[in-house]
């Protein structure tokens, strides 16, 4: 099987280039990654008058930031009550400042007109069993006591709106939406180069040390002293000499994507939710502008299992949609989540006017948006109590590797096994 592409790079519409960063500069605020984390930070802290500097290994938007499937959720996996098990003290402001995230990066669409195909008709959580149906009714117990704006559908009304009649409901948020997600990185990058930050791509950081009173970070071509330093490379990070990410389980996604169809494909997803659903081995649906099918899944197209996981996609798709016949994909492209032990994501002191951000869980366009806006202002304002979460002093999550490795195998033998709804 040939290789096939991540179709988010094909098809955005933003286009963004930064130069790598050559000689010593000077900042208050050094950025180390260029996914929504890093570009959000970035943009709010050049707006609020800050000189920043963003540096990214790669381009802007290799990460996760690229390669998601661009669900614009309004929380995280775990449902509100288990949060407040985990974080009794730091729940309520927790799950506010999640709901109020997909408006806030909408806002930041429509203020820097960023061209990524924003859809805000919500997304659908669909039951795949009666388990799910439970699963799903209970989220909407949780999140209805919250105020969230969430309707739970019945198996028809769910047919109706996806096209599709295979599940036994859904629960729709009208606060999300979906974007496409390499598109809205680049635009936050434009817009926080507008804003003022300098911004370097195929800049790896190779050292990062405190050094008096401000931060050292080494870059093959240089290096840049800055007051404050915020590392957001999250899954991606890439080793470097000081202070990192700590390990967290990294767990492949793959999407694969149709050629645009057109009336042949009318009643599909007309409302043009994003829709993932309650099977272990969890399964994404949407459309993209172009009217492109795109469904993924957990497992990886870098690995062994590449062929089979897309064997499976085709058949799942012609089970969900039988009447579309055989519909080759054209794109298919995989990516790592960072998995945290509990599902909640981190702000993790590296040291003063230091931090780093990881740990979305698969969660991440909403909440990075809104985690690097916060880390944003904290160093501005020299200011914690903002922040979406308490930093903590240190994480340590056991077993990672081997949790990552058990996910691919497991979604591999499951995709081997056929196409169960
Ligand atoms: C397949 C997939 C599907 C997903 N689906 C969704 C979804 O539908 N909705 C949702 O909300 N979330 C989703 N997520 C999660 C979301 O994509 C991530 O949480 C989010 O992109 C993380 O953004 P980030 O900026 O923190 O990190 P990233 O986007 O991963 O960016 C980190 C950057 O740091 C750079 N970097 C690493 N090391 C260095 C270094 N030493 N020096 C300089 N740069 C460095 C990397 O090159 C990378 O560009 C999904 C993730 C994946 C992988």
């Amino acid at each position: 099987m040939t290789p096939m592409a991540n179709l988010w790079t094909d098809s955005a519409e933003e286009r963004f280039d930064a130069p790598p960063l050559d000689g010593q500069v000077e900042a208050d605020l050094c950025v180390i990654g260029g996914g929504f984390t890093g570009c959000s930070a970035a943009l709010h802290a050049a707006a609020a008058g800050a000189h920043v500097v963003l540096i990214e290994a790669e381009t802007v938007g290799h990460g996760g930031s690229g390669r998601n499937v661009g669900l614009v959720n309004a929380g995280l996996w775990t449902p509100p009550e288990t949060i407040a098990k985990l974080m009794p003290d730091q729940a309520t402001g927790f799950s506010a400042r999640l709901a109020a995230a997909p408006a806030l990066v909408f806002d930041l669409i429509e203020s820097h007109q960023i061209a990524c195909e924003p859809v805000r008709n919500g997304t659908l959580h669909l039951a795949h069993s009666e388990a799910g149906l439970r699963d799903i009714a209970d989220r909407h117990r949780q999140l209805s006591a919250q105020g969230a704006p969430v309707r739970l559908l019945n198996a028809d009304e769910t047919a109706a709106r996806l096209g599709i009649r295979a599940y036994h409901g859904a629960l729709h948020d009208a606060r999300a939406g979906t974007v496409q997600p390499l598109a809205y990185a680049r635009g936050l990058a434009r817009a926080a180069v507008a804003a003022g930050a300098k911004l370097h791509e195929h800049t790896p950081a190779t050292g990062l040390a405190r050094d008096g009173d401000s931060w050292r970070v080494r870059v093959a071509g240089g290096e840049v002293r800055a007051a404050a330093v915020i590392l957001a490379t999250n899954a991606y990070h890439r080793d470097l000499d000081g202070p990192g990410v700590p390990p967290v389980t990294g767990v492949n996604f793959f999407q694969a994507a149709t050629a645009p169809l057109g009336a042949e494909a009318a009643n599909l997803l007309q409302g043009g939710e994003g829709c993932w659903d309650t099977g272990m081995v969890m399964t994404s649906l949407r459309r993209d502008r172009a009217g492109r099918v795109i469904l993924g899944a957990f497992g990886s197209m870098e690995m062994a299992g590449r062929d089979i996981h897309l064997g499976w996609a085709r058949r799942k798709l012609r089970a969900l949609v039988p009447d579309l016949g055989e519909m080759p994909f054209t794109h298919a492209w995989s990516g790592r989540i960072a998995m945290t032990g509990d599902h909640l994501p981190r702000i993790l002191r590296l040291g003063p006017s230091g931090y780093a951000a990881f740990g979305y869980s698969g969660r991440g366009i909403a909440p990075g948006t809104l985690f690097g806006k916060a880390l944003a202002e904290a160093v501005v304002q020299d200011r914690e109590d903002g922040l979406p979460v308490r930093p903590v002093e240190a994480h340590r999550d056991r077993f990672t590797a081997l949790r990552g490795a058990w996910i691919e195998t497991g979604a591999t033998l499951v995709h081997a096994a056929g196409a169960r709804l």
